[in-house]
């Protein structure tokens, strides 16, 4: 489509048209909504003491804010069971931000007998000042099965505009942001290894916090680990400050609280550019280092010249144990990704350079809401496919299987995705997030007629909006003013492609970009598929192909693979000799096939490969490759072995991991027949929690659906 050329105005010269401002965001999934419009948050300080043997954070939380409006009466926050608040201070601060020098911690010497309580701040106190911090009453009340709400009482006098501090004193055990792992569950297996994982509200329970993407500001953290513990933040500034056996982080962007991150283990650098380095388990890192080294480099300069200067400094990437629970989080300056996404070349490529492009979308402008993830993973999967353009043809298939699954008037469908109360937001996540998102950002740049306008118009979005949050108006809007002739042409409102129903219609996209570029990779797999699914079977005409699929890209096996699944149950004489054909073939490819390949042969009960099943559940310790295949034993005849499998392995689990498997295979057992945990490693954590902690893609019922790592998603 040709952009008509009447318009002399340079893009985007003129400035925006007036705009009510953008709606504020749905209290559903925040308590702490009345108080993020009444607040504004400057910085927050964290002083992070790190306990693995108790699987606790002990926490200091200084907040500097100031009130929008004189006296409020509270400070709502979000919160969580897991996390247990010792004391609430007041403290009023110096009037500029930079007038103190960050809060010192004070953190309890360790020794026998109880833990020791959450560290104490330690405030530069001019002589003379008045006592430093007064104690403040505070209140948890329930809020939903994924948080609480903190109410923390203010001293009646606060005037507007005044800066205070609030100081939060807490310890969190056990908090579902939090991912404690015993040294056994490391490649090492020598020391403790710990992570965050915040999006999409599961922050509230690593720390008290506005925990919506709509409030932004900038951190700073000390934190204490144990000896010969590396400690990572997603900060732009990091210090090992020996003399006192604590790092120092600080981020100089504000960043949403679910971007706060951090992770602790036997982590080791290596540098593979000028702004980049790896750090992984010692074992680990020749690999990353040799596999990433100089393309890190290359993909931050490519997304440069497409949207503008990289802003966060460094960009590092973190591999963390098998036991993460999903491929990679964009957490800003270190990326964390999955260790055996090092087994397949194709998807640490996609994946790395999706979590780049998340540097400008998502991290740098964030949707205001969950319910416009899209405006995160639609630009992000946009701007990632304008780097390399590798292989959407598959994950545009992958969409059109789960809307199959889903149907078609799906309420998740929908771009603009409606929050219903006690929803945890994380369960909004899906392919249309990113694969519908993503269509109507390539529907929007085939508007405009050339890419690289668009790329023009992206960057200037970005300018315009960056460190702050948005909601899909203040993107379409941007988009009209500076395509003025499009807007002339209300290209928003054309039957059919209104902009409205791109974002409130359930559904396939609109419209889709065209895909025959792909059809050379796609074609044989067709053809194979075809071959194998005629009927009668030609058992020798498929067997005897020319098509050989170990000269193929991972992504056409996975496609053959997810075929094969859809069609399943098989007649048994085509598994018996697909079997035959690529059994061993398969087991030898990355986790991301073999997957596949014995999801196929579970649904078909194809005794024969079941011992790979075994030997793939043996070693596979991420809910990715695990809850599929223990759905699909559990759904068919399999369970007895599903049990005896994790029995067996069930103490190499991570616990969160351990009570999903536990609920699924305790469906239809009936009362009281939930598996045992002590039956077969005694000492392990047995609790059977009836809150499963909710995660991203998450830790949500077993029952749900639809299991979304069909069709791998990365975050
Ligand atoms: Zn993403």
């Amino acid at each position: 489509m040709a952009a008509q050329c009447c318009c002399c105005k340079a893009p985007g010269a003129e400035a925006a048209p007036a705009r009510p401002p953008p709606e504020p965001p749905p209290a559903l999934d925040v308590a702490s909504a009345s108080s993020a419009q009444l607040f504004r948050l400057r910085h927050l300080q964290l002083g992070l003491e790190l306990r693995p043997e108790a699987r606790e954070l002990a926490g200091c939380l200084v907040l500097e804010l100031c009130a929008l409006r004189p006296a409020p009466r509270a400070l709502v926050l979000d919160a969580h069971p897991a996390l247990r608040l010792h004391s609430a201070a007041f403290r009023r601060a110096p009037a500029a931000a930079a007038a103190e020098p960050p809060c010192a911690f004070a953190f309890a010497a360790a020794g026998p007998g109880p833990a020791p309580p959450p560290p104490l701040p330690a405030f530069p106190e001019a002589p003379g000042a008045e006592p430093a911090c007064c104690p403040l009453a505070f209140r948890v009340d329930p809020f939903t099965d994924y948080g609480s709400s903190l109410t923390v009482t203010l001293p009646p006098e606060l005037q507007a505009h005044q800066p205070f501090q609030v100081i939060l004193r807490y310890t969190s055990t056990d908090a579902p942001a939090i991912w404690w792992l015993d040294p056994e569950l490391t490649y090492g297996n020598a020391k403790p290894f710990v992570f965050t994982q915040g999006h999409s509200v599961c922050n509230r329970s690593f720390f008290p916090c506005f925990d919506t993407p709509a409030v932004k500001c900038t951190y700073s953290a000390v934190v204490k680990a144990p000896s010969g513990v590396q400690v990572l933040m997603s900060a732009t500034r990091s210090t090992y400050v020996e003399e006192e056996g604590v790092y120092r982080f600080h981020m100089e962007h504000p960043v949403p609280a679910y971007l706060v991150a951090l992770v602790a283990g036997d982590l080791q650098p290596a540098d593979i550019g000028p702004r980049s380095r790896v750090w992984a388990e010692p074992c680990l890192l020749p690999t990353a280092t040799s596999k990433l080294s100089g393309a890190v480099e290359q993909w931050l300069s490519a997304a440069e010249r497409l949207y503008g200067p990289y802003m966060w400094g460094r960009y590092d990437i973190v591999f963390l144990p098998p036991s993460f629970p999903i491929v990679a989080m964009e957490n800003p300056c270190l990326t964390f990704i999955i260790s055996s996404i090092l087994e397949s070349d194709e998807f640490l490529v996609i994946d790395v350079i999706h979590e780049v492009a998340h540097s400008w979308f998502g991290n740098a402008v964030t949707n205001a809401t969950w319910e416009e993830m899209w405006l995160s993973e639609g630009l992000a999967t946009y701007a990632q496919r304008r780097i390399t353009t590798e292989t959407y043809a598959f994950r545009l298939d992958a969409l059109h299987r789960q809307m199959k699954l889903l149907g078609e008037d799906s309420p998740v469908s929908k771009l603009q995705v409606k929050l219903e109360p006690g929803v945890n937001p994380s369960h909004l996540m899906n392919l249309f997030t990113y694969e519908k998102g993503y269509c109507f950002v390539y529907y929007l740049s085939q508007l405009c007629g050339d890419p690289q306008r668009f790329d023009d118009f992206l960057r200037a979005y970005v300018e315009k909006y960056k460190f702050t949050s948005v909601v899909a108006q203040d993107l379409l809007d941007s988009f009209l003013s500076f395509f003025p002739e499009l807007k002339e042409q209300s290209v928003d409102c054309r039957a059919g492609l209104e902009f409205e129903r791109w974002l409130n219609a359930t559904g396939p996209p609109l419209a889709e970009p065209d895909l025959s570029q792909g059809s050379s990779l796609t074609r044989p797999v067709e053809a194979l598929f075809q071959l194998w699914t005629a009927e009668p079977l030609d058992q020798a005409a498929a067997s005897a192909s020319a098509i050989d699929i170990s000269k193929w890209r991972t992504f056409q096996t996975a496609l053959f693979l997810d075929r094969l699944l859809d069609g399943s149950p098989l007649p048994q004489e085509v598994v018996m000799s697909l079997s035959k054909c690529y059994s061993s073939l398969l087991d030898s490819m990355n986790a991301e096939i073999r997957i596949r390949w014995l999801q196929i042969v579970v649904r078909n009960d194809y005794y024969p490969d079941l011992h790979r099943v075994r030997r793939f559940l043996e070693s596979q310790m991420s809910r990715m490759y695990t809850i599929p295949l223990y759905e699909d034993l559990c759904t068919g005849a399999l369970k007895s072995f599903a049990l005896e499998v994790f029995y067996q392995t069930q103490g190499r689990l991570h616990p969160n991991l351990r009570r999903t498997i536990q609920q699924i295979l305790s469906q239809g057992l009936g009362p009281g027949a939930e598996p045992s945990v002590e039956q077969a490693s005694a000492g392990a954590d047995s609790e059977v929690d009836a809150d499963t902690p909710a995660l991203l893609l998450g830790d949500e019922p077993p029952s749900s659906a639809i299991s979304l790592r069909d069709v791998n998603v990365s975050a």
